[in-house]
Order: structure tokens, then sequence, then C-alpha cells
């Protein structure tokens, strides 16, 4: 289905030009298996060749490519000491030094009597001009075209940035020239190069400007894959609209008995959610709404009022969580509303097996089950619904599509909700979702403190702990995070086992430690006495394992707060505060700190808003710092960057609109234009809503 004139950019790297198996394991470790992944690597710096002095004159620190005359070789009396070539020109003499050099490539690299020219960094050692292992030697002719300013990629060890330019000019190589489909008068408007100059300029940056955003290249590339995701996003969109829901219609009694039965009213926000998600259900389209809200704001509440719709008009419902345990604690509080209003809820997670599941699966193909909670597990082929009228997945960024449409399609015309406490900045939401319906809830249930917020440095750890006891005698419970390192697992493992030895000398049998390498069982049964307040704190590495409810935690302390993300620091925050006493966040770090985790630490401790944190997160980056993309969840981009390219994404939005409008199955030229970008930024989705029609 994938236009041909793609196919040469879609095939696997080794099919380049001298890719062997070594070096294709090295390519694809950095940019990805296919050519199209090495195209949209773009170099993340550059190396100017161009300077060529005089000996005498080469600035010290400076690259600098220089014609020598080959002098002399002088052979380490000890393998410890470098190899040097000594070199001259007419203005004076220097070193080029060579460690662990093999003799026989150096002299026929470097042939006493004859001109080469070398490029290096230029340094000062005793008092002599010097070059430590130099980046390139060649004869004057060849020497011409190296005199350049040679763009920098990422590399990997054991590959070396020539290897990598290679691999990827010729990928460019593999591109052809394809019809424009971005508006030709946005096009003159920005005097953007057509996508393949702007790929060949991107490759080749000429100085600093034209590694950034703005840059003329950069901008236009950004806005093919905004243009291309908005494009699809509105396809789906469309084609979902065009697909028959069903309306469900309750009474409302279910919900109302419900209601009743808690030990609380909802907050405002909740009530406008509920009353935002009745009204999606009622309709005979389907739903597609997202439900935002803090850790604690109230989202399982408004989910089970949702279930219960599903339930009384005899269709069943399904949440998937993504961990065990967070599935786990979903179960136990829906479970104890929703059978005061009969309805059987039950719990699949991969856990369950043998007659016990079978029993279960069987249970949920008859429809004796109404509410379905679980995990993975759930969309296994092999469990069958008899009525699946409703979906709800929590956290879904870590959900991959296919996933989300296996669950939703083992029922008809199913409505989906999904929830997310990652604070989402607005710019992001619309990139990844487009303008998916929203629902949010903002206010916090009543009786929740603001939590009493205070970094300091890690030296200050005794006083810490000693208001840990005094916290602890009292009754409260502690949770105490310690920080990923380079995302090894094995080192998270260490920092979170070593202080779990170092606390227990302290607490003895009062401390737990759960960490990402547990076994499921031995995770659940640390927590489990975490939330029986056997153990008092809770050591523990990631934020999954925490994703509980414990409303008597109310001291959270994290290590190594610098490395935390903004959100993260707030959603590990916003386990606690939950209960009757003030609660307190102490966030440990290695002094001194950095400006940014600066005005990270100063962000949390002036607000507890999470969409507020969320635009912080994303201002804040503008000093440098990267958001954890992945960790918020939000589908990666290769090529736009935020906030950089929010403007171009409002544009996306628009002019993939008015295309739509104009060509609604993109028959036109530059429809057909559009679909070859869909598929080049692999939004083959949109186009097979197209032909679904
Ligand atoms: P979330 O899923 O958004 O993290 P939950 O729905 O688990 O939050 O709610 C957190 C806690 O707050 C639960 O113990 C829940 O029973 C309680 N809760 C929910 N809504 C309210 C409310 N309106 N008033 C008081 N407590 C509430
Ligand atoms: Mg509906």
């Amino acid at each position: 289905m994938r236009p041909e004139s793609l196919f040469p950019l879609f095939s696997d790297i080794n099919a380049l030009p001298g890719i062997g198996p070594r070096l294709k394991t090295l390519v694809e470790r950095v940019a990805g298996p296919r050519i199209v992944d090495l195209i949209w690597t773009l170099p993340t710096g550059l190396i100017d060749r161009r300077y060529s002095p005089k000996i005498a004159d080469a600035a010290s620190g400076k690259i600098a490519t220089i014609t020598v005359m080959i002098d002399s070789h002088e052979v380490p009396g000890t393998p410890k000491r470098p190899y040097r070539v000594i070199c001259s020109d007419d203005s004076g003499s220097m070193t080029l030094a060579f460690f662990n050099a093999r003799k026989a490539w150096l002299e026929a690299a470097y042939p006493i009597g004859q001109q080469r020219v070398v490029s290096g960094r230029v340094e000062e050692f005793q008092g002599r001009r010097q070059i430590t292992h130099p980046d390139f030697v060649a004869t004057p002719e060849e020497a011409e075209s190296l005199r350049t300013v040679q763009p920098v990629y990422p590399l990997t060890e054991g590959l070396t940035q020539h290897a990598m330019k290679q691999a990827i000019d010729a990928s460019l190589d593999r591109t052809v020239d394809l019809p424009e489909w971005v508006d030709q008068t946005l096009v003159s408007q920005r005097r953007w190069p057509s996508w393949r100059a702007a790929l060949q300029l991107a490759h080749r940056p000429q100085g600093p400007s034209d590694l950034t955003s703005e840059s003329l290249a950069r901008s236009r590339l950004a806005y093919d894959e905004l243009l291309a995701t908005q494009l699809a996003l509105l396809l789906v969109r469309e084609r979902q609209r065009r697909i028959k829901g069903r309306s469900l219609a309750g009474s409302g009694e279910l919900q109302q008995r419900i209601l009743d039965s808690l030990p609380f009213s909802l907050t405002d926000g909740q009530r406008t959610a509920l009353r935002e998600i009745n009204a999606d259900m009622h309709a005979p389209t389907r739903m597609t709404r997202m439900l935002q809200g803090d850790v604690g704001s109230g989202k399982t509440v408004v989910a089970l009022l949702a279930m219960a719709t599903a339930a009384e008009v005899g269709g069943q419902a399904a949440l998937m969580a993504p961990t065990e345990l967070l599935a786990q604690q979903h179960f136990e509080t829906i479970r104890r509303f929703a059978e005061v209003a009969g309805l059987r809820v039950e719990l699949l997670t991969s856990r369950k097996r043998g007659s016990g599941r079978k029993a279960l699966k069987a249970a949920i193909e008859g429809g004796d089950v109404s509410i379905i909670v679980g995990t993975h597990a759930l969309f296994s082929e092999d469990v069958v619904f008899r009525d699946l009228a409703l979906v709800i997945i929590d956290e879904q960024h870590r959900f991959g599509v296919q996933q989300r449409l296996a669950l939703a399609s083992k029922g008809d015309g199913v409505d989906t909700l999904t929830m997310t406490a990652t604070p989402i900045p607005r710019t992001m939401m619309l990139a990844a979702y487009g303008d998916i319906e929203t629902s949010k809830l903002i206010d916090k249930p009543v009786g929740r403190k603001p939590v009493d917020t205070r970094a300091m440095p890690m030296d200050r750890l005794y006083s810490v702990v000693a208001s840990v006891k005094r916290r602890i005698a009292n009754g409260s419970q502690v949770f105490w995070i310690c920080p990923l390192i380079n995302d090894s697992d094995a080192l998270d493992l260490t920092a979170a086992t070593k202080r779990h030895a170092w606390l227990q000398q302290e607490f003895g049998s009062k401390v737990a430690l759960v960490h990402g390498k547990m076994k499921a069982v031995e995770k659940d049964a640390a927590m489990q006495r975490f939330i029986n307040n056997d153990a008092a704190i809770l050591v523990a590495t990631t934020i999954v394992e925490v994703g509980v409810d414990v409303p008597n935690a109310s001291i959270m302390i994290v290590e190594h707060a610098e490395r935390f993300g903004l959100a993260q620091l707030h959603q590990l925050r916003g386990r606690i505060g939950r209960g009757t006493r003030k609660s307190f966040c102490f966030l440990l770090y290695d002094a001194p700190l950095g400006e940014m985790a600066r005005a990270r630490i100063d962000v949390l401790r002036k607000t507890s808003d999470g969409f507020e944190i969320a635009d912080e997160d994303l201002r804040l980056r503008e000093y440098g710092e990267v958001l954890g993309t992945q960790q918020s969840g939000m589908p990666a981009f290769k090529l736009a960057r935020f906030p950089e390219h929010s403007d171009l994404l409002e544009i996306a939005r628009s002019d993939a609109r008015v295309a739509l409008d104009r060509d609604p199955d993109l028959l036109s030229d530059r429809g057909e234009a559009l679909r070859r970008l869909l598929y080049l930024f692999e939004r083959e989705e949109g186009v097979r809503m197209i032909l679904s029609g």
C-alpha cells in the first residue's frame, strides 16, 4: 500500500553500501533499523574544519586544518609515552601525538619528507603546539574536500563520526524529490525549502544557527511531521464519527445508588466530568474522552460511575491498569462501592491461572460479570466478552495504540475513556492527541491538605532521619524514594537496597523495600505490609510501585531530587497529603544545586496544581533541560520540538483541517501528496481510515 517512491526509504539499513553486520548493529542502536530512521537522525553539532592557520598562528583549543611537512618520527621509550610525529611549516614546528599507535600505520600515513594536511584540536603542550590523534590526515589534493563544516551525529561506542556520516549520506542518496504536500502559500511565506532540500540542509549545517529548531530546514521538517500527525488524527476522528456507536442511556439509578453509598460527596470537578461522560455515553456516537487529574483527584470513582451506566443497560465494562498492583487497588476500591449496587466485579491479571482463570473467563463470556478490572491480560485473545460496552484505560500512555484498539475491538461501538494522572501540557496534548475531548479534575477532594515541601542538601540526611523517627513514633508512615541512576536497573537496585539496609539498622523490621527487579509476589507482599501498616517505611525505586493509596502515609522523602523531572516529583508528592495528618515532602539533593534543579524545586514549593506544573515543566525546558517525554509517556516526535515548534503545531492543525474540508478523501494532487506524507511519517492509520471509508 505504501507508495513506491518511498520503498527505498523503508528498506533495511544493510541495503546501504558499506554497511555490514557489525556496522548495522551500531548504526541501528543510534538511529534505527531502516533508512528512514537514518534520515531523521539530525546532527547535534558541527565541526568547522575551514580554519586553516599557519602553525605559529593556530589558536590553542580550536579545531584547525593545517598543511605541514613531515620531519621525523619519535618512537617512545616506554609504551606509556606517546609516539610523536614532528612536522613543520614556514612559521614553526609542531607535534602530532599518538597513544597506543601502530608504528607501521603511522609510517605509511605520515611519510617523512612529504606534505600532509592534518586536522584536529590544537593544544599547547610543554610550550609546543600539538594535536593529539588528528581527526584526519590526507594529501593536499585529497584534503580540499575535507576543509568543510562537518556535521556531528550522535554515536555509540565503536561507531565513528566518519562511518555514521557515510551511512547518513548514503541514506540521503536514496531520497527522491516528492511533490509538495505543504500549502504553497505557507511554503513561500516561510521561504521553506522543499522536503528533500530541507533534509539535505539539515544534514549539512554551515553554522550554529543551522542547528537550531528555528532554522528554515528544521522548521520545515518539523512542520511536515506535525502536519502528518494532525492529518492522521483528524482522519481517525472523522472515521470514528462515522462508525456507529451505541447509546448507553441508563436510568441513572445504579449511579445514584453508588453515590448514596459513598462516604463523601463528589467534588465539582468530578460532577462535571461525570456529566460530560454521561452525555458522551448517551450519544449514539462512540466516546473517546480523556479524564485528566492528579493522583488522588478521584478519577477512579468517576470511572466506577461510568461503568455502572454500562452495566445498567446490560453491557460490560473493562478497566485496564498498567500494573498488577494498580489493578489490584482499583479492583478493591471499585468492588467496595459496586457491590452495593449489586454489580459483580472481578479481577483478571496474568497471575490468575488454571481453573480459576478458566471459570472467570467463562463468567465474562457468559455475561455474569459486569465489571472486569485487569492488566494486559485483558486483551489476550482468549478473553471474550458477552457485550463489552465501555473500556476504561488507566495511564493510557503505558499501552500501545495496538493494545488499546485490541481491547476496544472486543465489543461493538465501544466507548472509551482514558485516564491519566500525568499532567500533560496543552501543546503536547494537541500535538499527540489532537483535540480529544478532555475532562479535568482540578479541585482536590475536601480534606486533602497541602504538603509542606522542603528542599535540603543530602548532608542533612541525619536530621531528616531524626524527624522521620519522631513522626513514626506518632503513627505516621513514610515513602522513601531512591533515584534512577543512568537508567540502569542494576544501579537503581544498589541505591535502594543499600538505603533499605541502612534504614534497617535504625528502624529494624519496620522498613519494607520494593523495586523493579523483585518478583510480583514479593512486591505485593512488601506493599501489603506497608498498606497494613506493618511497615512504617517503604523504600521504593520507581513511581509505579507507589501508585497506591495509603492515606496514613504523610511523609515523602526523595533522594537525589535533582535527578527527577518536575512532573515526576509532583506525582510522587501526590501520594501523601491524603490523610488527616499534616504532610511533609523532603527533597534531598546533591549540593550544589544547579540553576535548573533549583527552578524546578521552587515550582514545586510554590504550587501543587498539576496542570500549572506541567506547563512550567515545558517552559523550564527552554533552559536546556529535556522533559522526560518517555516518562511522561507522550508519543515521541522525531523532528518536532516543544515548546520551540508550538506555533507550527497550530498552523498544522488548521492546515490539515482545511485540506480535508476541501478534499475529504485526499484525491486531488495535493491530496495524493498528503497521503505520501502520511506514509513517510508512518501515520498510515490515517490512510487506512480513508480507504476503509
Ligand atoms: P485517582 O484515581 O485520581 O488517583 P482515587 O479515585 O483513587 O484517585 O481517589 C483517591 C482517594 O480519594 C480514594 O481513597 C477515594 O476514595 C477518595 N476520594 C475520591 N473522591 C473523593 C471526594 N469527592 N471526596 C473525598 N474523597 C474522595
Ligand atoms: Mg455512546
